[in-house]
């Protein structure tokens, strides 16, 4: 993700902590003020603050619950064509490989019986905005986007699942959970962000960092077929169990082979 190069990704922590208290503070604030008052503006300045936290209710509200009814997955591959997101000298840029696991995504989705709409397929530029249209076209969907990390700090590694509404929060558990199940995976937590494509869904919305492109190790990995399938089959499997329960969702190709003879995935670099 492009933006989140800007900070240290310490820094995107950070952030958040020092907005969610700068709520508190601020609600504490103006409540102490309240006491302070006279009683009729006081009250009105009561309304006045119930009406603001009213609006922000209203907000929330406008994001469907699709979580456990969607018949329709939407995958964005990040970036595309003059925009590259990540990009390292020693391997492809970012929209190459956030194409190819959002391609093997939609696959193992189709075989899983569920309907899937791509916001790219091929390596072109496509808006923000216009990725957050195709999804709030459809009827009754899920968002999941797929991108890959940056780090000045070369040793910064892991996964990182985003999300913006709270209705969202169990589909990043899930997807963030199963990708934890690769092994030597490191974790680098869930977190609430203000990403466009995920603050404009009008259905639960997820966004996917799958590993740092700036370290040498994960790198490496994402430069593997084989390990951007695992990367696939995990997402999909969190999707496909969030949908129907666990049990349901089966390994296809190369990997579900692998599986089953008991060897632990691809192997590190
Ligand atoms: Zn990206």
């Amino acid at each position: 993700m492009k933006r989140l190069r800007k900070r240290s990704a310490s820094g995107t922590d950070a952030l958040q902590t020092r907005a969610k208290s700068g709520k508190n503070f601020w609600l504490e604030t103006n409540f102490r003020l309240l006491n302070r008052m006279s009683r009729p503006i006081r009250l009105a300045l009561a309304f006045a603050l119930l009406a603001s936290l009213g609006a922000c209710a209203t907000q929330t509200g406008r994001v469907k619950n699709t979580t456990k009814t969607f018949t329709t997955v939407v995958v964005d591959a990040g970036h595309g064509g003059k925009d590259s997101g990540t990009y390292r000298r020693s391997g492809p840029p970012e929209k190459v490989v956030t194409l190819d696991v959002a391609q093997r995504l939609e696959r193992k989705l189709r075989e899983s019986q569920l309907k899937t709409v791509m916001t790219r397929s091929s390596d072109t530029f496509i808006p923000l905005d216009q990725r957050v249209s195709i999804e709030n076209s459809q009827k009754n969907a899920i968002f999941v986007s797929i991108h890959f990390n940056d780090s000045r700090r070369r040793g910064i590694r892991g996964f990182e699942t985003y999300y913006n509404s709270g209705v969202s929060l169990d589909l990043a558990n899930r997807i963030h959970g199963k990708l934890m199940t690769i092994p030597r995976s490191a974790n680098r937590g869930i977190h609430a962000a203000n990403f466009r494509v995920l603050r404009m869904a009008n259905y639960p919305a997820v966004l996917v960092e799958c590993g740092f492109l700036s370290n040498r190790s994960e790198g490496n990995q994402a430069r593997d077929w084989e390990y951007r399938e695992l990367l696939a089959d995990r997402i999909a499997e969190a999707i496909v169990e969030q949908r129907y329960g666990p049990g349901v969702y089966q390994p296809t190709g190369r990997l579900a082979l692998q599986l089953q003879s008991g060897s632990s995935g691809p192997a590190a670099h």
